[in-house]
């Protein structure tokens, strides 16, 4: 095997050391405990008395988590109190593994594993590295690194893995360098421990990855790497920096009940799922301890999900994409569009439940979020779709539950504050709906009479109530008629703004008594719209 070995070539030169004899012929796996006890005496003449005792039933390790089989290799004569129970020498603590014969006859071990394997599985599980300089390697067997420790820095920089690489409950001590890693099948950290500073820049994951619950307790550097698959960092936890900058995910990368202990910064990332219905990036049961060193900047959040995830303090700059409402109405959500397609609801159900208080709570803290930076207008565009999904909420609890639950769910007061003014997000619904109202009183009034209160000196038919039919006079000529018409609408359009404005002494009112009503209920609608645009108003142009 191994064309591209990098690995300490000079030292491979001399493997005739104690060590790497006693290891060599122990690479068999599938070796009974009982056969490495029958070959340990005879193979190993100068073993401590202590040690070939112990060494009868070979290393006791336990290899992979489901057959559990052991694995039996030779136990390798280290130091007192090391190691927990004798153990080989890849399994061992032993210091001395960092340097000489003992960190040669290790990788002359690995390699011959590495060897064996093929392109089939690579067992490495458990196994103690010293320090593991793996740069432009290509990997072709499945590797299996099944909670290795990784003692020294752990240089994977430019490696191929060619198949699955498994690196749950691996633990790196000193840092881990991924930089422009391959992995062409699945990669998995799932546990793993990153001591140090993490590096996955530019790395590329064509299948899946997954990070669930990696514990990351320094810097984490995932900047430029390429996630072609669903990215899972479920249960994660970001102590230090996280750096996901320019970073690229065709799948949907879950960050759910991730914690990020420390700054986090999300720039320039590209969302590229394709599937249109699947959401790009799932935030849901997220914690942000230091939401105010949270950045998101030049990110697409059109199909994040929020969900349960407390938003109000994290920064999002200007230059962050929301998903526009229809009919410029502000930004919907990404849940919204979940919660109200019930297709989709069924298919998407693995975030956490999607209700209307959920979504409610998104919008709610967005908009606290930019009123706290005083960019109000911004605030302003999740107005209505907090009020929309108040609006569409089963009613719970209050009075008369039973009467709301038979009625039409759009049957309630904030339909009717939606219909007028768009939840007050709009002035120039209410001033439209003023105007109709206006103008449908003034052509109304004439129908049902009007009535001339101070009758102008000179005027006998002072009193008179003059009627749409009253002042048509047949004898007259049909321009004259039109234009009798014409100041009666005038007239009337004057004593319907009179109406409105409470005017104490109009020229005309309204015949008792359904004109009155008529007038009653216009004062009662051109004030309340009147309010409605003032507020508006307020809600568009407060400071
Ligand atoms: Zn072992």
């Amino acid at each position: 095997m191994a064309n591209e070995h990098e690995i300490a070539p000079e030292e491979l030169a001399e493997p005739e050391t104690e060590a790497a004899r006693e290891e060599t012929p122990l690479s068999q796996p599938e070796s009974e405990p009982d056969e490495g006890a029958e070959e340990a005496p005879q193979s190993e003449p100068d073993v401590p008395a202590a040690a070939e005792a112990e060494s009868e039933a070979g290393c006791a390790m336990k290899m992979g988590w489901q057959d559990g089989r052991r694995c039996g290799h030779k136990v390798h004569a280290a130091p007192v109190e090391i190691d927990e129970r004798p153990v080989c020498l890849m399994h061992s603590n032993d210091p001395n593994k960092q340097s000489g014969p003992l960190f040669d006859a290790f990788w002359l071990e690995f390699e011959m594993i590495l060897d064996e394997a093929g392109e089939n599985e690579a067992h490495f599980d458990r196994f103690v590295f010293p320090r593991a300089d793996f740069s432009v390697r290509k990997f072709k067997a499945i590797c299996r690194f099944y909670c290795a420790t990784f003692t020294r820095w752990a240089n994977f920089g430019h490696v191929t893995f060619t198949q699955n690489a498994d690196f749950s409950g691996a633990t790196f001590t000193k840092d881990a360098e991924f930089r422009a890693a391959i992995f062409t099948q699945n990669a998995d950290f799932t546990r793993a421990t990153f001591t140090q500073e993490t590096i996955f820049f530019d790395a590329t994951f064509t299948q899946d990855a997954k990070f669930v619950r990696a514990t990351f307790m320094q810097d984490a550097n995932f900047i430029r790497a390429t996630f072609k698959q669903n990215a899972d960092f479920y249960g994660a936890t970001f102590t230090q920096n996280a750096d996901f900058e320019f970073t690229k995910f065709y799948g949907t990368a879950k960050w759910r009940w991730c914690r990020f202990l420390d700054q986090a910064e999300f720039r320039d990332i590209k969302f590229l799922a394709k599937e249109p219905k699947a959401p790009s990036a799932v935030f849901s049961m997220t914690r942000f301890t230091k939401p105010g060193e949270i950045v998101f900047e030049y990110v697409d959040l059109s199909r994040v999900l929020f969900l349960n995830c407390d938003v109000s303090a994290v920064w999002f700059t200007s230059s962050v994409k929301w998903a526009r409402r229809i009919g410029y109405r502000g930004f919907a959500v990404f849940e919204e569009k979940i919660l109200l397609d019930p297709v989709l609801s069924k298919e998407i159900w693995e975030f956490g439940t999607i209700d209307h208080g959920a979504v409610e709570q998104i919008y709610h803290q967005l908009q606290k979020n930019y009123d706290a930076r005083l960019d109000y207008r911004m605030a302003n565009n999740f107005h209505y779709g907090e009020m929309e999904m108040r609006r569409l909420e089963p009613p719970a609890d209050g009075p008369f539950i039973d009467l709301r639950w038979i009625l039409p769910r759009w049957m309630n007061l904030l339909t009717l504050y939606r219909l007028a003014s768009d939840y007050g997000n709009s002035y120039a619904k209410p001033g439209a709906w003023l105007l109709v109202t206006l103008l449908a009183a003034t052509l109304l009034f004439p129908i049902l009479g009007l009535e001339q209160k101070q009758p102008k000196p000179g005027n006998p038919a002072g009193n008179a109530i003059v009627t749409y039919s009253s002042v048509w006079n047949r004898q007259d000529t049909y321009t004259n008629n039109r234009w009798t018409e014409a100041k009666l609408v005038i007239k009337s359009g004057i004593t319907a703004i009179d109406t409105a404005t409470f005017q104490r002494n109009p020229e005309y009112t309204p015949v008792y008594p359904r004109g009155r009503i008529l007038g009653i209920l216009e004062t009662l609608l051109t004030s309340s719209l009147f309010a409605l645009f003032l507020l508006a108003i307020r809600r568009q142009f407060r400071r």
